[in-house]
C-alpha cells in the first residue's frame, strides 16, 4: 500500500500502482468523469499514469491551468493525427500549448494548407476524438525510438531525440498517431468536444531565420461547445476593445518611428487619465502611512551589481552609457534605489515599517518582436513601492498591502481576480532560491496564512518563487473575460542583506527588515491597456479625459455655452465646448464617438432658463436639469469615483 496526501492533508491509503483516475473513482464517478490529469509530488501527470510511492496528490480539472494546459497540448496531439491523415508524409516538429490553445509546427513538404483545409481539419479532429482514443505511454529506448523516427522519415523528430538521453525517452500514442512527448496528457480524446482552428502561420525552424521556414498551425479547444462560442464571443468583442485601436481613437497614446519602438508617448487625453490614476495611489497611499520618494532615472553599475541586478537581470536591461570612466544603466527596477534611502539615514524598530512610494519610470529591454502596444513596452511607470518591516509587523503590512489590491479592483469593476501564489523548491535551496529554509517557510506561511483569512481567492504554484522570497502574481479579468497579469507582490528578505539594511531593534541589536514589494495598479501603459479594453474606452466619468462637452444648437448661444463650460471648469470638472459651425446631430454624435460620459445641449429655453439639457453617453436623454443641479451631481459621481 502506499498514501496519498491530498490537498487538504487528508492521507488515505491506496494499492501500489493506482493511478489518479483511480482514486478520483474511489471518491465518485463524477468526479472521475471531470479528471484530466493530475499533480502527483507537484508534477504534472497522466491521470491514467501508476503511482507506485507515497505522494501528494492534487486532481487536476479543466479550471486548473495546468488541467488546460495539458487539454490543449493534447488536442496537438490530436490535430496532428488529423493533419497526418489528410495530409500525408507530413513531418512534425514541436506542439506546445499557449496562452489561449496550442500550436503545431510542422513540415508539409511541397504542399501547402489553406483556411478549407482547416474546416475539413476540424472536422477530422471531432470525428478522431469521437472514438475516444486512449492516450498510451510507453517508456522506449533510444535506438528503438530512432528507428521508428528514421523509417517514417522524419529529421525534425530524430533532431528531437539527439538531444535526450537513453531512460527519459516516451512514446504516447493515440489511435493511429504516435508522437515523440514527455507528456502529461488527458485520459482520451472524448473530452475534447469542440475544436476550433484559429490559424496558419510560418514559423521558421528552431526561430532561425537562417532555417527553413515550417507551417505553424494554431487552434484552441474546449470541453463543451457553449465554452468555444463563449469563447469566439470574447474574441470578436476583444477585437473591437483592442486597446491599440481604442488608444488612437481617443487620443490616449502614440508611437513613433524616431521616438523608439516600445516607447510610448502619452497625448493629452491619456495623461489625463495617468494623473488621476496616480490621484488615486495618492490618496490611497497617503491614507496607509506611506511616504513619497523622487529618484533618477540612472545609476552607476556598482548599485545594480549590489542588487543582483548586474548580472542576472542585464539581458532586460538597456546596455550602459559611460560617463567619466563609469558605466551608467537606465533602471529597470526601483527598488535599488529605494533601499538607498532606507539606507540614508540611521533606523531604529521605531521608524518601522518605513512605506515608500514612486510612481517610477523604469527601461526593460524588451525583444522587438515581444513589443505589443501598451501591453510590452520599454519605458514603463510603475505604481511602486517597498515597505520596510520587522518580521513580526509583516502579517500586518501585507495583509494591508492586500486589502488595498482588493479596493482597487472595486473601484474598476473588477470582479474576478485570482492571486497566484508562487513558492519555493527546497530542493532548489542555494542554487535558485536563497538558502534560508527556516525563512522561506515563516514568509510562504505568513502569506498563505493572510490569503485564507481575507478569503482572497488564490491557488498555490510550486517551484515559481522569486529569488529572494515568495511572491504573489495578481490575474484579472477584463469585463469580457480576457485575462491579464497585473502586477506581483513580492516578499523579499535577501535584498536588505545585500545592501546591508538595518534598523535597531528592541534589544538594542542590529536587525535586517524584511521588504515587501508591491504595485497593486501595476505600471500605467498596462493597466491603461487593460482599462481601455475593459470599459471599451467608456471611461467612468472621473476618469474621462473630458467629461463634459457643452454643445450649443447654434452660434447664437455661444456665449451661454461658454458660461456653463466656465462654471464646469470651476467645479473642476473638465469640460468642452464644441464650437465648431455644425448640425448638433453632428456634435452628439462625434461627441458619442469619443466617448465623453455628458453632453450639455444648450439652446433658446436652456439660456432662458439658465439650465442645460443632458445627455449620457451611450444612453441619450436624460433630461433637463438646473446648471447648479447638475454640477453638484457631477462633482459627487466623480468625488465617489462611481462607474456610472
Ligand atoms: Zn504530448
Ligand atoms: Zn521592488
Amino acid at each position: 500500500m502506499i498514501n496519498i496526501t491530498f490537498p487538504d492533508g487528508a492521507v488515505r491509503k491506496y494499492n501500489k500502482g493506482t493511478t489518479a483516475l483511480d482514486i478520483a473513482k474511489s471518491i465518485s464517478e463524477g468526479l472521475a468523469r471531470k479528471i484530466i490529469a493530475a499533480s502527483v509530488n507537484g508534477q504534472v501527470w497522466d491521470a491514467t499514469r501508476s503511482i507506485n510511492e507515497d505522494a501528494a496528490l492534487n486532481l487536476l480539472s479543466w479550471n486548473d491551468p495546468d488541467g488546460k494546459t495539458t487539454f490543449w497540448h493534447s488536442s496537438a496531439h490530436l490535430m496532428a493525427e488529423a493533419v497526418e491523415t489528410l495530409f500525408p508524409g507530413v513531418k512534425f516538429w514541436v506542439g506546445p500549448p499557449v496562452e489561449n490553445g496550442f500550436y503545431y509546427d510542422m513540415d508539409l513538404g511541397d504542399k501547402k494548407m489553406n483556411e478549407e483545409d482547416l474546416l475539413a481539419l476540424e472536422k477530422k479532429m471531432s470525428e478522431l476524438a469521437k472514438q475516444n482514443n486512449s492516450y498510451t505511454r510507453k517508456e522506449i529506448a533510444k535506438t528503438e525510438a530512432e528507428k521508428y523516427f528514421t523509417d517514417k522519415g522524419d529529421q525534425y523528430k530524430l533532431d528531437l531525440l539527439s538531444g535526450l538521453n537513453d531512460g527519459e525517452i516516451t512514446f504516447y500514442t493515440q489511435g493511429n498517431f504516435t508522437d515523440l512527448c514527455r507528456g502529461p496528457h488527458i485520459p482520451n480524446t472524448g473530452f475534447i468536444k469542440a475544436i476550433k482552428l484559429t490559424s496558419i502561420a510560418g514559423a521558421y525552424w528552431k526561430g532561425d531565420e537562417k532555417n527553413k521556414m515550417l507551417t505553424r498551425l494554431y487552434g484552441v479547444t474546449f470541453p463543451s461547445q457553449k465554452e468555444l462560442d463563449e469563447y469566439l464571443l470574447m474574441l470578436e468583442e476583444a477585437k473591437k476593445r483592442d486597446h491599440r485601436k481604442l488608444g488612437k481613437e481617443l487620443g490616449i497614446f502614440t508611437m513613433d518611428d524616431d521616438v523608439g519602438p516600445g516607447l510610448a508617448l502619452w497625448m493629452p487625453n491619456g495623461t489625463v487619465i495617468i494623473e488621476e490614476l496616480e490621484k488615486l495611489a495618492k490618496e490611497t497611499e497617503s491614507a496607509g502611512g506611506y511616504k513619497r520618494v523622487v529618484t533618477p532615472h540612472i545609476a552607476k553599475e556598482s548599485m545594480y551589481l549590489t542588487s543582483g541586478h548586474l548580472p542576472y537581470y542585464k539581458e532586460s536591461m538597456f546596455p550602459p552609457m559611460e560617463l567619466d570612466g563609469t558605466k551608467y544603466y537606465l533602471k529597470a527596477m526601483n527598488c535599488p534605489h529605494h533601499h538607498k534611502i532606507f539606507a540614508a539615514e540611521p533606523k531604529s524598530y521605531k521608524d518601522l515599517p518605513l512605506r515608500l512610494a514612486e510612481y517610477g519610470t523604469c527601461y526593460r529591454y524588451e525583444q522587438s518582436g515581444e513589443l505589443f502596444g501598451l501591453m510590452r513596452v520599454r519605458c514603463l511607470h510603475m505604481n511602486d513601492a517597498h515597505i520596510y518591516c520587522a518580521k513580526e509587523q509583516f502579517y500586518e503590512e501585507f495583509k494591508a498591502v492586500n486589502e488595498m489590491y482588493l479596493k482597487y479592483f472595486k473601484i474598476f469593476g473588477i470582479d474576478k481576480y485570482v492571486m497566484r501564489l508562487s513558492l519555493h523548491d527546497p530542493k532548489k535551496l542555494g542554487q535558485k532560491y536563497v538558502d534560508e529554509p527556516a525563512l522561506w517557510k515563516e514568509t510562504e506561511e505568513l502569506v498563505r496564512d493572510v490569503l485564507i483569512k481575507t478569503n482572497t481567492p488564490f491557488v498555490e504554484v510550486q517551484d515559481e518563487a522569486a529569488f529572494y522570497g515568495p511572491k504573489i502574481d495578481v490575474q484579472i479579468w477584463s469585463i469580457i473575460g480576457r485575462e491579464f497579469t497585473l502586477a506581483t507582490n513580492q516578499v523579499d528578505f535577501a535584498q536588505g542583506r545585500s545592501f546591508r539594511l538595518e534598523f535597531t531593534n528592541q534589544d538594542n541589536k542590529p536587525e535586517t527588515p524584511l521588504i515587501i514589494h508591491r504595485a497593486p495598479l501595476g505600471t500605467h501603459e498596462r493597466f491603461i491597456g487593460f482599462l481601455l479594453e475593459h470599459y471599451a474606452g467608456k471611461f467612468p466619468l472621473w476618469l474621462a479625459p473630458v467629461q463634459v462637452k457643452v454643445l450649443p444648437i447654434s452660434d447664437k448661444f455661444l456665449d451661454y455655452a461658454k458660461t456653463v463650460s466656465q462654471k464646469l471648469k470651476k467645479a473642476d470638472i473638465r469640460a468642452e465646448v464644441d464650437d465648431r459651425h455644425e448640425k448638433i446631430g453632428k456634435k452628439i454624435r462625434d461627441s458619442e464617438l469619443m466617448k465623453v460620459p455628458y453632453m450639455l445641449v444648450v439652446g433658446e429655453k436652456e439660456v432662458n432658463e439658465n439650465k442645460v439639457a443632458v445627455r449620457r453617453q451611450g444612453k441619450g436623454d436624460i433630461g433637463v436639469k438646473d446648471l447648479d443641479v447638475f454640477i453638484t451631481e457631477a462633482v459627487v459621481e466623480i468625488k465617489e469615483r462611481r462607474e456610472e
